[in-house]
């Protein structure tokens, strides 16, 4: 089995849940330089972020990105950019997310338009913000084809923006605004792949399983670990092949 050797990347919603555990476990060989972004690093809820951070000063860099602030993406790029040398930005990974539990007769507006903020429209802004920077390690790279050691989106979707797994679930269906926005983030990784191809940078959607987070809840089978683990797996193993698709973190293909 092949083993991830991203040179850098990049994280969002890294302070806790799945962000903060592919943080930990990208810390175990896998990267040398990783982003941690995060929406307020000095806040009560990126201690634990911290704590890694200062465990390992020289990898783990904390970078201020709230994703539904498009001002503070731009930031955080010109921030990062000036860390990362002419190699670029191996692996950019759309972690962070919001689920208000709303369904089709209490999602406002502004629930759906806050959520399309965050896990939409904000992987878009920082995928084009971070574009120069991974294009930049796509060209350093002399491995060929695509693959995450060389340059790579990764875009944590579930199995609730699936259009066939959705049906099956109980109604009144709770994860409304989540799953329209899930459903667009999936189109998003479609069309970035497409677009991006020949700057050859790759781009997936992967389900993580349900996990025990603050999102995922206690009754979820799976532990951040266990979930973590398998995700890195399927990147390690990401080629041309699975480039615009849906997979979940044991390398099952997902529908649509
Ligand atoms: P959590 O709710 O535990 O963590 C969400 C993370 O996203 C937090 O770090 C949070 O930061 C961050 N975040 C939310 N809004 C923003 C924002 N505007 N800017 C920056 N960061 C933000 O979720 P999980 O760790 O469980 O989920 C991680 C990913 O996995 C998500 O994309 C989710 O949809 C997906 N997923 C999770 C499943 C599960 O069972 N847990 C199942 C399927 C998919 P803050 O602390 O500032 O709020």
């Amino acid at each position: 089995m092949a083993t991830l050797k991203s040179c850098s990347a990049l994280v969002t919603g890294a302070n806790r849940g799945l962000g903060l555990e592919i943080v930990k476990q990208l810390l175990e060989g896998h990267c040398f330089k990783i982003f941690a972004g995060c929406r307020d690093p000095d806040g009560p809820n990126s201690e634990s972020l911290r704590e890694l951070a200062n465990k390992h000063p020289s990898i783990v860099t904390l970078v201020r990105i709230d994703v539904a602030d498009p001002r503070s993406i731009k930031e955080s790029a010109e921030k990062v950019s000036s860390l990362l040398g002419n190699s670029g930005l191996n692996l950019l990974v759309n972690n962070a997310a919001v689920l208000p539990q709303k369904s089709m007769l209490t999602a406002t507006v502004k629930d759906m338009q806050d959520t399309f903020n965050t896990n939409v429209i904000g992987p878009m802004l920082v995928i084009r913000e971070y574009l120069p920077y991974l294009r930049a390690a796509a060209k350093a790279s002399a491995k060929a084809g695509l693959s995450c050691d060389k340059a790579a989106i990764v875009n944590i979707s579930t199995d609730s923006a699936s259009m066939s797994i959705v049906p099956t679930m109980q109604a009144p269906f709770p994860l409304f605004p989540y799953s329209i926005s899930k459903a667009g983030l999936n189109m998003l990784t479609v069309c970035s792949a497409m677009e991006l191809k020949e700057d050859e940078i790759l781009c997936v959607s992967i389900h993580p399983g349900w996990v025990k987070t603050d999102m995922g809840g206690d009754k979820a089978p799976l532990t951040s670990r266990e979930s973590v683990e398998g995700i890195l797996r399927v990147m390690s193993g990401l080629t041309d092949k699975q480039n615009g698709g849906f997979m979940d973190y044991t390398g099952k293909i997902m529908p649509w």
